[in-house]
Order: C-alpha cells, then sequence, then structure tokens
C-alpha cells in the first residue's frame, strides 16, 4: 500500500501513476485533481470541488458523466453478453446492429465496418488497410502517407507518424514515408497580402507538388481531420478539402477522414465532412461514437475501398487484422445507444442552437487585448493567446501561458484544455445556455487574472 494517508489522493496519484501529455511542472505546483464522480457536464473531485468540464473529458463525453439511458443500456448488455470478439466468423448481434448503423448514418450508400479498441488504432487499422490493398493490387511500392502540420492522430505508432507536432521528435518520430503538409490555417500561415482563396490555392498546388516530387503511385493515402483538433482547433481554410480532393482524385490517393473529434456532431453535422460538403474514401471515428462511455473506434469504409479491400481479403482469404475487443458487444450495444441519444434525444439539435451563443462567446473573449484569434465549430472553439496582437507574436513557449490561464480556470472551477498557446473549449452537447455563460465567465475571470 502507498505510504500515504488514506486521504492524500493527491501524492498517491503522482507516486504510483506515470502521466501522459501532461505539463509536469503545474502538476508537481499544483497537484492532480483526482475525480470521483460526474453530474451532467460537471466532475467532482475528492474534496468535494465541483467543475465546469469544457473539455468534456477529452472531447468524448458529450452526453455528459451521468446520462442513464448509456448506463442502462451497458448494463444490460454486461448481462447478456459482457465481452466478445468480431472473428473466426463469429461476431456479437449488437456488432452487426451497429455496423448496420454506422452505415446508415455515414455519408456512404453503403460501406464495412471494422471495429478497434481508439482512435489511434482505427487509424493503424486504416493504414494496414491501405498497404494490405496495394499490395494485394500489385502496387507494394505505395506505402507512403500525407498528412498535414498540426493534425493529430493519436500515439501508436503509425498514427503518431501521421501526427504533426514537434514533440514526435522526442520519439524519433515520424517513421520514414510519412509526408506533412502546411496546415490549413489562413490567420497563422496566410501570407502577407494573400487572400483565404488564393492561400488554399497555394495548398492544393503545394499537394499537387509533394505528389511530383514523391510519385503518385508511392502514396497510400491522404489522412486529415475535418476541423483539426488537438492541434488547436483549426478550421480549414475556405475551399480547403474540394480543393485538396480534387488533386486527390486525380491521383487515386485515397482521403480518410479522421473524424474522431468531429463525428458525431461536434461540428453541427453528424460528420465534419458533411459540414465542409466532402465525402471521403474512408471515415474514422471514436469518441463520440460511444458517448465516451466505453473505449471504441471504428474505421467505416466507403464502397470503393470497401469493394476493393474486400476482394484483396478473398484472394488470400482473410484479412489477418484485428484486436482481443474488436466489435466488443457491450460497446457496440452503449455505441448504439450513443448514437441514438445524440441523434434523437436532441443532442445534435442542442449543438446547433447553442452555436451561435458559444460563437458569441469566444468572439467577446478574443477582444481582450493578449488574445489574438477566435476558431471554431460548432461547439469546438479556441482563443489564440498572442503577446502581441497586431503583429500576432507568440508568447515565449517557455512562459507557458495557456497552462497558467487553464490552471486558472482549474482555480474557478473550470475545466479547458491548454493546447500549444490556446485554450480550446469544447463542452459536452447537452451543455445548457446558462452552463455555457458560466463557462465564459469563469474563462474570462481567468484571463484577467492571468493578464
Ligand atoms: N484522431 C484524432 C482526430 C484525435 O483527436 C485523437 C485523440 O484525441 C485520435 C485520433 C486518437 O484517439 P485515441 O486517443 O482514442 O487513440
Amino acid at each position: 500500500m502507498p505510504d500515504t494517508a488514506p486521504n492524500d489522493w493527491d501524492a498517491r496519484a503522482e507516486t504510483h501513476s506515470f502521466y501522459g501529455f501532461t505539463d509536469l511542472p503545474s502538476v508537481q505546483a499544483r497537484g492532480t485533481v483526482v475525480v470521483t464522480h460526474g453530474e451532467g457536464p460537471y466532475i467532482f473531485d475528492t474534496a468535494g470541488r465541483r467543475y465546469l468540464d469544457a473539455n468534456s473529458g477529452l472531447w468524448n463525453m458529450v452526453a455528459g458523466f451521468d446520462h442513464p439511458g448509456l448506463a442502462q443500456a451497458a448494463k444490460a448488455q454486461y448481462d447478456r453478453l459482457p465481452g466478445y470478439h468480431a472473428f473466426f466468423g463469429r461476431m456479437s448481434d449488437q456488432t452487426v446492429m451497429l455496423s448496420e448503423k454506422l452505415i446508415e448514418v455515414s455519408p456512404f450508400a453503403r460501406g464495412k465496418v471494422f471495429y478497434t479498441n481508439s482512435g489511434s488504432e482505427a487509424n493503424d487499422t486504416a493504414l494496414k488497410m491501405l498497404w494490405f490493398l496495394a499490395r494485394a493490387e500489385g502496387q507494394p511500392e505505395r506505402r507512403k502517407i500525407l498528412t498535414r502540420w498540426n493534425g493529430y492522430h493519436g500515439v501508436t505508432v503509425a498514427a503518431a507518424s501521421m501526427t504533426g507536432k514537434a514533440y514526435n521528435a522526442l520519439f524519433g518520430l515520424p517513421l520514414p514515408g510519412f509526408i506533412h503538409l502546411t496546415c490549413p490555417h489562413y490567420w497563422r500561415e496566410g501570407r502577407e497580402g494573400e487572400s483565404e482563396a488564393e492561400f488554399t490555392t497555394r495548398l492544393a498546388a503545394e499537394l499537387e507538388e509533394v505528389i511530383a516530387r514523391e510519385g503518385a503511385e508511392t502514396i497510400a493515402g491522404f489522412f486529415a481531420e475535418p476541423v483539426i483538433g488537438a492541434g488547436g482547433v483549426i478550421p480549414p481554410s475556405e475551399g480547403y478539402f474540394q480543393a485538396i480532393q480534387a488533386v486527390l482524385k486525380r491521383h487515386n490517393i485515397p482521403l480518410i477522414a479522421d473524424e474522431v473529434i468531429c463525428g458525431f456532431g461536434r461540428t453541427g453535422e453528424v460528420w465534419g465532412c458533411q459540414t465542409y460538403g466532402f465525402t471521403p474514401d474512408a471515415i474514422i471515428s471514436s469518441k463520440a461514437l460511444t458517448a465516451g462511455y466505453f473505449p471504441m473506434g471504428a474505421v467505416i469504409l466507403g464502397p470503393d475501398l470497401s469493394d476493393r479491400l474486400q476482394a484483396a481479403a478473398e484472394a488470400v482469404e482473410e484479412f489477418p487484422h484485428g484486436f482481443t475487443a474488436s466489435g466488443h458487444p457491450v460497446g457496440c450495444a452503449i455505441a448504439l445507444k450513443a448514437i441514438d441519444v445524440i441523434l434523437n434525444e436532441g443532442l445534435l439539435d442542442n449543438v446547433r442552437a447553442l452555436t451561435p451563443r458559444f460563437e458569441a462567446g469566444l468572439k467577446r473573449l478574443a477582444e481582450h487585448p493578449h488574445i489574438g484569434e477566435w476558431r471554431g465549430k460548432g461547439l469546438m472553439g479556441a482563443l489564440e493567446a498572442v503577446a502581441d496582437k497586431p503583429t500576432k507574436t507568440p508568447f515565449p513557449a517557455t512562459l507557458s501561458v495557456s497552462e497558467r490561464i487553464a490552471n486558472t480556470c482549474t482555480d474557478h472551477g473550470l475545466i479547458c484544455r491548454p493546447l500549444g498557446q490556446s485554450i480550446v473549449l469544447c463542452p459536452p452537447f447537452i451543455v445548457t445556455e446558462a452552463q455555457m455563460d458560466e463557462m465564459f465567465d469563469k474563462l474570462e475571470a481567468a484571463l484577467n487574472r492571468v493578464f
């Protein structure tokens, strides 16, 4: 047993648990918030303090922390069949029903679904599908993957290699053959005097150049989030996906939409690709797929990839890939309920109804002299802190300004996420107007304390 007082949760947490993705100086200074339970969009810690979680857990707890229907769906399935796989000619009835439902709500007329435990694994799975397909179709050299700087696709070795973050270097990543293109962030990446439309055209030309340089026949696919999430909530520049997809189509390169964050309503439509008016070749889903009540991911293949993959698998008699818990019946039962809750219990409607209030709150705080830009789509938004507003000069990274803002928010009973120089807000879909006002008021108080 840990050598600490029984109620010393903070010390016990830090002594025996190894943190990932956590600013360790902040934790060492402030301690760990040990969470015991949740109610609606609020979480409570061991000291009984209440926090409004404007982070929705990690973008996933879209129905809040105590949805009775989701807990009941889990309990009912645990009582019937608590676990099973989707291999060897067997899968649970829940898995069958979820695949039907996912294709029904997807932008695809038909297709197939493959299950994983997480978003990272779903990206790795899609990549292996593309590699498998390329070899089966006599193009073994088709292996390179295109993604964007600031795009986030996960932590497994391939998904991390897709991710366009500088911290990859700490692991000697990305692996060779993962090519990162310019982030479609007009405010940061646009050149002096360049219009947004010109910026988009430049990014499409860059893609064309990269394909010409590398050889289209060496590229397996392009992975992109409709709105970059963990890179700091970056909606694409105007017309971006239309311009990019036109280039990809010309070279027969599949576009995989990583909808782990955008999927199931975050941007105001079921899928981010619908919000931006394009149809990808496959969709990666996780997080809101189960409203965060079960760890699960899915690769949803559109008709072309699904037909070709089926043929490729039949040619060698199997697709040798999968996880012990692929198509877990409890996860599938929860996902079926979560989709029902999001679409039929008014959650998606609430995202749409509250988006104007959310944007108004972001705009109001963007008037602050140290907020350079507000960004957002649906109920995902960010405020980017700058040292000097007219020149967009960032604060030195060593100042950890966004960490300080987020830590101050925690003191005020609000959880929000520091990402780079931005503060990110992504409240649960069940948030009320009053809770949204509470979120912005607390963030404003924190901004005023930090600056
Ligand atoms: N893709 C996107 C867009 C994500 O935001 C994330 C996680 O935040 C992932 C993939 C990885 O998902 P997971 O953490 O479930 O592996």
